[in-house]
């Protein structure tokens, strides 16, 4: 069984994470069971160099495998805003999307359109880096709708469905978000370097 730490609190990636390795020997932990870790500041300025910072601190603090995501909004009316600002866009996810939508205010249909991109790191200490990119594009609608998930899904329509992040089923989310796509790219990496299939 290979084990890896998540460099992650959320549980809503933790959640998605689990089930695209759900088929192999591997036993996902997260920061949930190392309280102890300090807070890793997001200093990079770009999603790899935040992804790439998590993961390699908490790979030197576990010694074990590390896999971190650092994902975001970028919104075209907003110049790719919140973009990596997008955890820090306000003290919680309610006052995040009001700021969104506040922003967007009076806006027009074809002008509200934004993509999810999200760029996993593992970092195996010592040894390699393995990293991916996923984006899923879509657009900003003006109230929020439906209530499952995690952050700006309320507010996310991805482009070819009618309904939100937050109103699709989990496993359609699955399918084809931004964390989704990275995934489908970086766990064929991890499954070949370390033999598990
Ligand atoms: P970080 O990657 O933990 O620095 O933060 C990413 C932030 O982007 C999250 O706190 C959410 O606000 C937002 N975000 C990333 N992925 C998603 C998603 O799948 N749905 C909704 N919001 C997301």
């Amino acid at each position: 069984m290979l084990k890896i730490v998540a460099a992650t609190h959320n549980t809503g990636k933790l959640k998605e994470i689990k089930e695209k390795i759900k088929d192999y020997p591997i036993e996902l932990i997260s920061l949930l069971d190392y309280p102890q870790i300090p807070e890793i500041e997001e200093k990079g300025n770009t999603f790899y160099e935040n992804a790439l910072l998590k993961a390699t601190a908490v790979s030197r603090f576990t010694k074990l495998p590390a896999l971190a995501d650092d994902s975001g909004l970028e919104i075209d009316y907003l110049d790719g805003k919140p973009g990596i600002y997008s955890a820090r866009w306000g003290n919680s996810d309610e006052e995040r999307i009001r700021r969104v939508l506040k922003a967007l205010e009076r806006v027009s249909d074809t002008e509200r359109t934004a993509r999810f991109i999200c760029v996993m790191c593992l970092v195996i200490p010592e040894n390699k880096i393995f990293s991916a990119e996923g984006i899923c594009i879509g657009y900003i609608v003006s109230t929020p709708q439906g209530s499952s998930g995690f952050g700006y899904d309320p507010i996310f329509k991805p482009k070819g469905y009618n309904l939100t992040f937050s109103q699709l089923e989990v496993k359609t989310k699955n399918k084809m978000s931004h964390r989704a796509r990275a995934l489908d790219k970086i766990v064929p990496l991890i499954v070949s370097y370390f033999h598990l299939a």
